[in-house]
This record gives C-alpha cells, sequence and structure tokens, in this order.
C-alpha cells in the first residue's frame, strides 16, 4: 500500500488546494519549418527550445530550464523585491516578473513580448505590447489598442497577427454600461518594430469567435464561429452555432472560405504537421451541459484535396498540441498518444489520465495539473511524457 504521494521526475511548481478542474488551457502552436508560431492562451505560457515561461499562481514569471532541471523567476532587476504592481507604481519600482494572470506572451526573434491588460482614459480594456530581452531587461512598448482580450494569435518573424476581440457595449439610460451578447472579433496584423496596426478581416455576431488554428508557409487557417441567436451559455442548441473555416494569405491578402464539408462536425483544435492538418473534432451541435458524454475525433486532413481521414474516436477530455495528441478512448485502459510526426499511435496502458489534465507540449514534458486523487490537490508542473506514458508519475495518498 502506498502512504505517500509518489511523483517520479516531475517538477512540481505550485499547489492549487481544492481546485480539481484546470485553472488555465494554453496551446503552444510551437514552431514551423519557416519559423511561423502559433498560440492560442489565457495566461503566459510560453515553451521554446530552452525552456519555458510561466506565471506562478500570483502572476510572478518563471521559466523552466529544461536542462537545468530548476526554475528562476524572470527579473534580473538588481534588489528588487519581486513585489506586485499597478498602474500607479512607478515604473521603476515594478518588478519585471510580475505579468498577473492574464497576460500572453510569445518570443520572436530572441525578443520577449508580453500583452498586458490595460485600461484607457474612458476607462476602456486596451492590450499594451511591451518588447523586451529574454530576462525583461530593456524593455519598450510597442503599441496599445483597444481590445477586451488577445488569446489567438500567430507570429512571424516582426509580424504578429492576433484575433482581437471586443464585446458589444450597451450604453443605458441611468448611464450604466453593461455587456451585450454580440461580439467582433478582427484579425489584425501588428508589425513589431514600429507597432503599425493593420485590419486584416471582420466578424461581427453573436458571440463570434475567430481563432488562428494553423499556420503553414504564408497562409493563416482560421476558424469562425458564431450564434444564430444570443447565446446565454445554456441554449446552446437553440442559439444554434454556425462555423466557417478561412484561409488567409500573408502575402496576397487573400481570404477564402474552406472546409465547408465540415458542417456536423466542428474542428475544436488543430496543429498543422508533415504536410498534413491534425485535428481534434466534436459535433457542432452537441450540448454544453457537464456530464454528458462527447465523442470526439481525431481526423487528418489534406488541405489540398480537402480529403479528411479519421485516424481515431476518442473522449473529449483528449488534448491536441502541436506534435501530439493525448487522450483515451472510451473502454480502453490506459492511454494513447498519436504522433503527428510519424503519424502513428502508440498506446500507453499504465498512462493514467483521470487525473492529470494537460495543458501544453514543454520540450520533453507536459505541462500540466496533476491532481491528488484523495485531496483533489491539483499540481501544477512539468511531467516527462515518458514517464506519464509509464503510469510511474502519480499522485495516490490511499493508506
Ligand atoms: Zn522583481
Amino acid at each position: 500500500m502506498k502512504k505517500r504521494a509518489m511523483a517520479a521526475a516531475a517538477f512540481i511548481i505550485c499547489c492549487l488546494a481544492g481546485c480539481g478542474k484546470p485553472v488555465s488551457v494554453a496551446i503552444d502552436g510551437g514552431q514551423g519549418a519557416d519559423g511561423f508560431r502559433t498560440y492560442f492562451m489565457y495566461s503566459v505560457e510560453i515553451n521554446t527550445q530552452k525552456g519555458f515561461y510561466y506565471p506562478d499562481q500570483e502572476g510572478f514569471m518563471y521559466f523552466f530550464d529544461y536542462d537545468a532541471e530548476k526554475d528562476t523567476i524572470v527579473c534580473n532587476k538588481p534588489n528588487c523585491k519581486h513585489q506586485q504592481w499597478d498602474e500607479n507604481t512607478p515604473l521603476e519600482e515594478r518588478c519585471n516578473a510580475y505579468v498577473g494572470l492574464h497576460s500572453t506572451g510569445f518570443i520572436s526573434r530572441d525578443k520577449l513580448y508580453i500583452m498586458e491588460n490595460t485600461y484607457g482614459n474612458k476607462g476602456n480594456h486596451q492590450i499594451r505590447i511591451v518588447e523586451s530581452d529574454l530576462d525583461r531587461m530593456n524593455q519598450r512598448e510597442v503599441t496599445v489598442f483597444d481590445s477586451d482580450s488577445v488569446f489567438s494569435f500567430a507570429v512571424k518573424e516582426n509580424m504578429l497577427y492576433a484575433i482581437v476581440d471586443q464585446i458589444e457595449q450597451i450604453d443605458h439610460k441611468d448611464g450604466t454600461i453593461t455587456s451585450g451578447s454580440r461580439k467582433k472579433a478582427q484579425l489584425c496584423s501588428i508589425d513589431l518594430s514600429d507597432g503599425a496596426i493593420r485590419v486584416l478581416m471582420e466578424k461581427e455576431d453573436f458571440s463570434a469567435v475567430v481563432t488562428i488554428m494553423a499556420v503553414e508557409d504564408d497562409r493563416l487557417y482560421l476558424d469562425y464561429s458564431y450564434f444564430k441567436k444570443p447565446f446565454d451559455g445554456t441554449n446552446y442548441k437553440e442559439a444554434s452555432q454556425v462555423v466557417e473555416y478561412y484561409e488567409y494569405s500573408t502575402k496576397t491578402g487573400e481570404l477564402r472560405e474552406v472546409l465547408k464539408k465540415f458542417k456536423e462536425d466542428q474542428i475544436i483544435k488543430a496543429s498543422f504537421a508533415n504536410g498534413y492538418l491534425f485535428a481534434k473534432t466534436a459535433p457542432t451541435d452537441r450540448s454544453m451541459n457537464e456530464g454528458e458524454d462527447i465523442n470526439c475525433g481525431l481526423v487528418k486532413i489534406d488541405l489540398a484535396t480537402e480529403e479528411v481521414q479519421e485516424l481515431v474516436r476518442m473522449t473529449e477530455r483528449g488534448m491536441l498540441f502541436y506534435n501530439y495528441a493525448i487522450y483515451q478512448k472510451d473502454g480502453e485502459q490506459g492511454g494513447f498518444i498519436y504522433d503527428f510526426r510519424k503519424n502513428k499511435e502508440v498506446s500507453a496502458p499504465k498512462m493514467n489520465l483521470e487525473h492529470f489534465y494537460p495543458y501544453c507540449e514543454a520540450g520533453e514534458y507536459v505541462y500540466g495539473n496533476l491532481e491528488d486523487k484523495k485531496t483533489r490537490e491539483a499540481h501544477v508542473g512539468f511531467y516527462r511524457l515518458s514517464d506519464l506514458m509509464e503510469g510511474v508519475v502519480e499522485y495516490d495518498t490511499v493508506d
């Protein structure tokens, strides 16, 4: 009988007591051969060849070095006490590592970029892009623009392609302002050298969401979803979701609808590898009610012919990363890894995904949240993929 929690070769960075659910989901799309990189994230979580940037639970950014197997706070300011700050804190007193829990970020040409949340003169929500060295020294403001959030973006050299979201604001007679159910999503290019912003595509509708799914050469693959009626978070079927896919050429500026065959199943996440688009799919008219079993697919799409090949069926919890997918199958023991580069499924009968929530690929590690089976305490950290497959990483406090 095991008396003690066991975690082999895992580097645990924080414990969130009582939190049994994932605290965030970040997909670092990784780096293609041409250096185009996609990101989907709710907080700074950046995979690099040398290590991984992540925020601790208070919003201080750390760097986990893969070779050294240790993490350090990303602040080299002399005598800094590493304290949280707000917009009233003088610049010289601000800790470089403090980015908060809602900033996002990326790396391009050996510079680190953080997209901070800030407010304009009228209380309007804005995003401020700050460029710095990799240790956050030599900071420079690239640009500030009105937006409620930027979750999905792609970077190639000095060009950032970002989905800039703005939620409809309704002015009431009594002077109050509330958020409406319509949303505007723009694909913008932002030149990181001079901050120049151009709107390349704009969509506006009920709960409009545009995501950069994948990139190849000079093409961005976008998915656009919206509802025909206002969506209140529960009336998923009645509000009737519509999903469309687009290809945008950064070279010619041409935007064209693609993958029109995808109507019954919706692409949830995708990655371009080995000349194919690998995608996790789910039924478009699924209910969002918790507890309902949703069967998902892993498909391989030839974008030239739009031929779709289903590779496997998996449970809803399956996660797709840049180079592989991790998932379980109904009625089958353990877990599975589908390696996109080798185009092959590997079975890992000992892998236990019941209590593990993978967030993103981090070198040979998976950055994720492992839950103590008994206390439900969550341990966010870096877990070696090979150890997860062997089932040697587990929290088990059963007497
Ligand atoms: Zn500091």
